[in-house]
């Protein structure tokens, strides 16, 4: 990564904030970059720039004009495709496996995926009797909300953008869109690349800042923003909620997590040991379906933590370019801190550490990083802090059961409700269970098997609505009835 200023884009062009922040690298706590912030008056620019877009060409153009160019965005990702990735490595220093294979291909993909929904996508149709005889014809068109505030988080950070912003365009919208101040350099270049392949000025734009006063903030409190797509923590959500309560607008929440999986005694072993060791430890615990929480049965709770800790002291923890990396640092050492104090809780709740629970020592410049082991523990109470909040980092605890009546309501008992993984042989059970648990998307023998088309979201404390496929449209444009008497 060049150490140069990464910019706002606003109204088709790279302008520059109020004031600079560091763009620090977890990997050594070095800065790495600058990044301009955007203050009030760049985000009402913003703003205005996407509302008189809505009037401009982008208003005007077919579905299929606009699905052209989304392909074409798409199209100049790949393009580009090695400095997206090299950009998402620098600023979260995830694994190069991790970028090249999941981050930016979905990053483009997200694009595709919405520009051939929107394309193919039907409405309804309804003939309404009269009393005449001649009868009615009602159909729906859907129309877009206007402009649309996207807020994404730093875990996923090209991939969860792209995943608001895809369906987002494709239904119509102009967008203001506020990446994580720790993930600025893949949002960037998704500008560059949008107007490179010539989205009109003003239908995307980027600014850059923090949360609470900061451009965060002056965009969800925006009273001419038509709609608010956030995904981050639950309480980030009742921040941004109160913030948006006064101007009514319509919000999609994709919240935190504290993931429950389950073991039966009959589950493949081999399958649920690697399966949970993904789950776990993918992305350091980083990724807001990462399960927290495992529930294993008795009779094999022995035999599967000793190869849950074999399976996570294998784990290859190194440099993000090292092409067997299996895992980076954490986020920043902010987060870093956050992590390692409930490693502090539970040592003094009295857990047993089956492996790790510190940070490793490389004697280089990793060292001053944002660096933590992966991490099992068991023994604490359902009650323990640790097992009720959301940590966010690679560590789970595990507690035996003995029924599938007890897993399941050890299971559901938490605040979130985003995603839960059984692992089990008989799949009655596994239909059966599902159905049970209080989560959003629940997985049988299987963990983060996406298709896009599908729905996304949580219940309780982890979000509101559902994005993915139809979902995603449904939520960025509103069906408007037109009725024709016969
Ligand atoms: P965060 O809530 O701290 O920040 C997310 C974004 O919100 C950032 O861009 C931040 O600058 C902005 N922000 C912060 N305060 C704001 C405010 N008051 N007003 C407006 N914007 C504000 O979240 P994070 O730490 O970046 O991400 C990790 C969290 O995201 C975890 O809780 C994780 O579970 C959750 N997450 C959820 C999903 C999902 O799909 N449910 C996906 C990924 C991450």
């Amino acid at each position: 990564m060049t150490a140069k200023l990464l910019k706002n884009y606003i109204a088709g062009e790279f302008v520059s904030g109020c004031r600079e922040f560091r763009n620090i690298s977890p990997v050594s706590g070095k800065t790495i970059g600058h990044v301009s912030e955007a203050d009030q008056q760049l985000v009402d620019q913003a703003v205005s720039a996407a509302k008189k877009a809505l009037k401009g060409p982008w208003g005007n153009m077919s579905v299929q004009q606009r699905a052209e160019l989304l392909y074409k965005v798409a199209d100049g990702i790949e393009a580009r495709f090695d400095e997206f990735v090299a950009a998402e490595m620098a600023d979260t220093g995830k694994s190069l496996q991790q970028a090249s294979t999941i981050d930016i291909p979905r990053g483009a993909a997200n694009f595709r995926v919405f520009a051939d929904m929107v394309k193919t996508a039907s409405s309804e149709c309804f003939h309404t009797d009269t009393a005449d005889g001649k009868g009615a014809l009602n159909y729906s068109l859907p129309r877009p909300l206007g402009v649309v505030a996207v807020i994404a988080p730093w875990n996923l950070p090209l991939l969860l953008l792209t995943w608001k912003l895809a369906p987002a365009l494709a239904a119509g919208n102009c967008i203001v869109a506020k990446p994580s101040e720790e993930t600025p350099s893949t949002a960037t270049l998704l500008a560059e690349v949008m107007h490179d392949v010539g989205i009109p000025p003003g239908v995307f734009n980027l600014v850059h800042g923090y949360g609470p006063n900061s451009a965060g903030e002056f965009l969800t409190g925006h009273q001419q923003i038509d709609a608010i797509t956030f995904t981050g923590e639950s309480r980030t959500g009742s921040a941004i909620m109160r913030s948006a309560a006064e101007h009514v607008k319509p919000l999609s929440f994709e919240l935190g997590g504290k993931n429950a999986a389950i073991i039966f005694d009959d589950a493949d072993l081999d399958e649920a040991v690697a399966g949970t060791a993904r789950s776990v430890f993918t992305n350091g615990g980083q990724v807001c379906l990462c399960t927290e929480r495992v529930y294993v049965h008795r009779a094999i709770f022995d035999t599967f933590v000793k190869r849950l800790k074999a399976e996570a002291e294998r784990l290859k923890i190194s440099w993000p370019t090292d092409p067997d990396t299996d895992m980076g640092p954490l986020i920043s050492n902010e987060h870093k801190n956050k992590v390692l104090s409930y490693y502090r809780l539970a040592r003094e709740e009295g857990a047993t550490f089956v492996t790790g629970g510190d940070v490793p020592r490389f004697d280089d410049e990793r060292d001053q990083g944002a660096w933590v082991e992966p991490t099992i523990i068991t023994g604490l109470p359902e009650s323990s802090r640790c097992i009720k909040e959301e940590i966010f980092g690679p560590i789970c605890h595990i507690t035996p059961f003995d029924t599938e009546e007890q897993a399941i309501s050890l299971a559901n008992d938490s605040r979130y409700g985003l995603a839960a993984a059984i692992w089990t042989r008989d799949i009655s059970r596994g239909h059966r269970v599902a159905k049970e648990m209080d989560a959003g998307m629940v997985w049988v023998n299987t963990w983060y098997l996406r298709d896009l088309r599908t729905p996304f979201g949580g219940v309780k404390m982890s979000g509101i609505g559902r994005e993915g496929g139809q979902h995603s449209l449904n939520f960025y444009a509103e069906p408007s009835n037109i009725c024709i008497k016969l």
